[in-house]
């Protein structure tokens, strides 16, 4: 949106500047994000109150109702409209009334394409892919904000993609809502790995990593083929949410904790040093302390890198929302505490094992003391600044541990 606004002769300007439009891109994942939100809508108006107030994006396209009843807010727009964000608000300066446009994110059956936008990242650029989840899990509100799976034609990706390498950027990550349904919207036999395969060719990319995953993606079949491309970082984020088959049931995910395990050893038989992450909920409704055992021992057997634990956070709308025995506050407090204790353990565990070793780091930051950049399993790695001559900055290097502070890897290059 910000790139539109700037080919139209627009000047964008940070938020807390005095501006003539605010532009505020609602998220609606929890019920806190809506409060947010709708604070960051008001506060715009404080900051100018001649200022054109326009709410767009998952909390305009699902909570429109309660956007009308903020005075506020002049323009209320959907996901669907963003593409024409420029278009909507000329419009309304030169009509001057109050509006909301929101068309049925649930009947758009393309994916709206922004095309090439500029990226002002220097080393890692995120790429979308694919827009929209059908897999409906029961505490999430995407699927309603964001509408059916629609898939970014390759070509337009492929094209994306050559413009990043050619300004020199390293490292691509591919995103999207549910990338491992990429492609079931197309009518040619196209998936994640096709596009993976394609992007894996584009000169200069030294890099590509996979957002999010959901584990049903990992077959054989696939990781057959994924591990042919030698672009493909040895990190995989998985969307696990729970790791008891009671909880994972009343979630509406479609594994079983069993079929989970078996994603985990192939990609660790076929990925050396293989990281891998996940996400956890805590206190999803009805999880007892016998579910909560049951996946607190999983996850201990599993031994990921490291887990982001999530306390369950009721949405309205979805069905959990409405289901019986909703935890209390401090029960998602006190299982959070225990699996963010294992997430640390287990990684403070897998970094002393690198003290010694020779790792390949791309270097994306210069915090005044150190060099700061990632291995492409993504473990954090530190230079001292006072130790090297040149700049470090979007350069691949080997490294050599030498120490651990804190949680931080400390490297030397030799
Ligand atoms: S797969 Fe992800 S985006 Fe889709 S409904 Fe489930 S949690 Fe939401």
């Amino acid at each position: 949106m910000e790139q539109k606004f700037i080919n139209s002769g627009y000047k964008i300007v940070s938020f807390d500047n005095i501006a003539d439009i605010y532009i505020i891109n609602t998220c609606t994942v929890t019920n806190m994000s809506d409060r947010k939100s709708r604070q960051m809508l008001r506060r715009a108006k404080q900051l100018n109150p001649t200022a054109l107030i326009v709410a767009v994006g998952c909390y305009a396209q699902v909570g429109k109702k309660e956007l009308e009843q903020i005075p506020e807010i002049d323009l209320i727009l959907g996901n669907n409209e963003k593409i024409d964000i420029v278009k909507y608000v000329e419009e309304y300066i030169q009509n001057n009334s109050r509006k909301t446009d929101i068309t049925d994110v649930m009947k758009q059956i393309n994916f709206l394409d922004f095309g090439t936008v500029t990226h002002s990242e220097k080393t890692r650029a995120v790429i979308k892919i694919q827009d929209g989840c059908d897999r409906f899990c029961s505490y999430c509100i995407i699927p309603y904000a964001r509408g059916r799976v629609r898939s970014r034609e390759p070509q337009s990706i492929v094209e994306e993609v050559k413009s990043i390498a050619k300004k020199g950027i390293k490292e691509i990550v591919i995103t999207g809502i549910h990338i491992a349904s990429y492609g079931k919207d197309f009518k040619d036999d196209i998936g994640l790995i096709d596009i993976l395969e394609e992007l894996n060719k584009i000169d200069r990319i030294e890099r590509i990593r996979l957002g999010s995953l959901e584990p049903s993606i990992i077959t054989e079949q696939f990781v057959g083929r994924l591990k042919k491309l030698d672009k493909i970082c040895n990190h995989f984020h998985l969307s696990l949410q729970s790791a008891c088959n009671e909880t994972l049931k009343r979630m509406n995910r479609k594994y079983t904790i069993e079929e989970f395990k078996n994603c985990v050893n192939l990609l660790r038989e076929n990925y050396e040093e293989v990281a891998l992450t996940a996400d956890v909920i805590v206190g999803f409704p009805g999880e007892t302390e016998e579910e909560f055992k049951i996946t607190y021992e999983n996850l201990k057997q599993i031994d990921f890198y490291k887990m982001h634990i999530f306390k369950y956070s009721k949405r309205k709308g979805t069905k959990a929302a409405e289901m019986p025995n909703q935890i209390s506050g401090e029960i998602h407090e006190e299982r959070s505490k225990i699996l963010l204790k294992l997430s640390n353990e287990n990684q403070t565990e897998i970094n002393k094992k690198y003290i010694g070793k020779y790792v390949n780091v791309l270097f994306e930051e210069d915090d005044g003391k150190y060099f700061k950049g990632h291995t492409t399993n993504y473990i954090m790695v530190k230079i001292p600044k006072e130790e090297v001559k040149e700049n470090l900055e979007n350069v691949i290097k080997k490294a050599k541990i030498v120490n651990m502070e804190n949680e931080d890897l400390i490297g030397t290059i030799e």
